[in-house]
């Protein structure tokens, strides 16, 4: 709360909520019907074009291009947060999985951490090379200070950030983000954002109806501790 009319009363330069207003997860009505949770900072959404039942995203409220440039206020709410997808992962799909595209290959501007519940990955990160072993946020910002643009792949085990180039990416797509995501899918084929949006309908409904109960039980649980 105090965040956010701080954040209304910020003198942004003309520029800055240019951005602002062209952007979706800033506009806070065209994700509402899908919004799980919303914390001080953050916002739990639903993915409108799910790649599997599950696929949710992390959105701070505020505008930042990318993870690596949000503020470390928010680290310990974004643990958290994670703690708790991860909860909920496991007790009804599996272990989670989570995936940023840093501004490289970004559909929204914005940053927004995808988790999908496709884990334990069966692909080795350790052998995969040209990433970098992450272990805090604060990894996060320092390499785009100092490097920019990123990706970024996190399963139980580790956590790992890749330079942004195009062979890399596609191969992280291709050997590990994929598989994964079929393994849990009903569809073996690629499907165009348009088409997942359409057979998400379903997708969509059930993740949030799920969340309601296992909410619902992790409150009971905590009055009856
Ligand atoms: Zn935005
Ligand atoms: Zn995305």
């Amino acid at each position: 709360m105090q965040r956010q009319s701080s954040a209304s009363s910020d003198t942004h330069s003309t520029s800055m909520l240019d951005i602002k207003r062209d952007c979706t997860f800033c506009q806070i009505d065209r994700i509402a019907p899908l919004i799980m949770k919303e914390t001080q900072n953050l916002r739990l959404v639903a993915d409108h074009a799910p790649l599997v039942e599950g696929h949710i995203l992390i959105i701070p409220k505020q505008h930042y291009t990318c993870y690596g440039d949000v503020s470390s206020s928010l680290d310990d709410e974004l643990f958290e947060l994670k703690q708790e997808v991860r909860r909920f992962f496991e007790l009804y799909y599996a272990e989670p999985v989570y995936w940023e595209h840093g501004i490289f290959h970004q559909t929204v501007f914005h940053a927004h951490l995808h988790c999908f519940p496709i884990g334990p990955l069966t692909y080795d990160l350790e052998h995969h090379g040209h990433g970098q072993r992450i272990h805090s946020q604060e990894d996060i910002r320092s390499w785009h200070q100092q490097n920019g643009h990123y990706f970024y792949l996190e399963d139980t085990h580790y956590g790992y950030l890749f330079p942004p180039k195009p062979e890399t990416y596609s191969s992280i797509i291709k050997n590990v983000l994929g598989p994964a995501v079929t393994a849990h899918s009903s569809y073996k084929q690629w499907r165009l954002p348009q088409e997942r949006q359409i057979d998400g309908k379903p997708l969509i409904a059930s993740v949030i109806t799920r969340w309601k109960e296992f909410e619902h039980d992790e409150q009971a649980d905590a009055r009856s501790s």
